[in-house]
């Protein structure tokens, strides 16, 4: 069979994103504009003007770094959720506009599920438990019957929103963690905060409230690093319980906030107490891109999925349980 490229397009938040790959397994563009809010946190309506406003360059840019022209795709991917409505929407009317165009087809992709595939991919690790940590998601995932199954997950916000929001409150510019890491690297003090579990969930929003109200008589360092030990803590309690259960034989850390060199520390120490390999996605492809919708496009593709334009709606809660990946069977 002859080579085929498949674009994939993501506008799911903070990011506009095209990129393409090979069904040769090649990454060959891989671009991005990202919209930084001039305050406060992400605006769904001005990023996606943002997006409206870079689409058309990224795309054609990510073409010709590809070498590639529109004709030669075999489809067009689209992250249609979850996210923000007005981003989704502004991503999805540039791909159906693309599939019509060159009368190819439009591949659904749920973004969750592609933070998952482009860190398989990229770590060549079959089955791994997923710890899938970004801006807007916080899920503890592992592979059974026919779907990612969902193996604990923030109640409230992800564990990127916490500390993106609690370092704006310190008035740290965007991106926070690495900010806040870097600040928590000289703290000393241990400042308790409240260290929510609830079964297999977490729940960051009492621990975010609670960091900012101690800003006033904390010493910076110190909060944030109790902050950070906290919110990692959690997440590293049910990494543990479900490496324990699933009994699967690595972890993948993937996602935006996958790039913490101290939760990365964290994870890995659980992984050896239970003799499990330990991955990172690689920083350029750990936050959000196109090159993973596009790879999650073409296993899909392989499948035979796609999606009449028509009904090519956006979903805003689109949860990772719900979507069938035929291509792990
Ligand atoms: P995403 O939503 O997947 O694009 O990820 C965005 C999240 O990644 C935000 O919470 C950022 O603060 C976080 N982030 C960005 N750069 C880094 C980094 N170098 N280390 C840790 N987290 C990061
Ligand atoms: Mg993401």
């Amino acid at each position: 069979m002859s080579k085929l490229y498949v674009m994939g397009i993501e506008s799911t938040a903070h990011t506009f994103g095209c990129g393409i790959v090979s069904s040769d397994g090649e990454i060959l563009s891989n671009l991005k504009s990202e919209y930084v809010p001039t305050s406060g946190g992400i605006h769904p309506r001005e990023a996606s003007q943002h997006h409206a406003s870079k689409a058309s360059t990224t795309v054609k840019q990510s073409l010709n770094e590809a070498g590639l022209g529109l004709e030669n795709l075999a489809a067009v991917a689209i992250s249609l959720g979850p996210g923000l409505g007005p981003c989704l929407r502004t991503g999805a009317t540039v791909a159906r506009a693309i599939a019509l165009m060159i009368k190819k087809p439009l591949i659904p992709v749920n973004h969750c599920v592609a933070h998952i595939e482009i860190g398989r991919f990229a770590t060549k690790e079959e089955d791994p438990l997923v710890a899938y940590v970004s801006g807007g998601n916080t899920i503890v995932s592992a592979y059974s019957d026919g779907r990612y199954r969902v193996f604990g997950e923030t109640l409230d916000i992800a564990l990127g929103n916490c500390l993106d929001a609690f370092a704006r409150s310190l008035g740290l510019s965007h991106p926070g963690v690495p900010k806040l890491e870097a600040l928590a690297e000289n703290g000393k003090n241990f400042i308790p905060l409240p260290y929510v579990v609830k079964g297999q969930d977490v729940s960051y929003s009492g621990l975010l409230t609670m960091a900012t109200r101690k800003i006033p008589e904390s010493d910076p360092r110190d909060l944030s690093m109790s902050l950070l030990e906290v919110a990692y803590g959690m997440l590293a309690e049910v990494v543990e319980r479900a490496l324990a259960h699933t009994e699967k034989p690595s972890l993948l850390l993937t996602g935006g906030v996958a790039r913490s060199p101290k939760l990365q520390r964290i994870l890995k120490a659980v992984c050896e107490e239970h003799s499990a390999r330990f991955h990172v996605v690689p920083p350029d492809l750990a936050g959000d891109n196109g090159a993973m919708i596009a790879w999650t496009g073409y296993l899909a593709l392989k499948e035979g999925i796609s999606v009449p334009v028509d009904s090519s709606y956006i979903r805003q809660r689109w949860r990772l349980d719900e979507v069938e990946v035929p291509w792990r069977k």
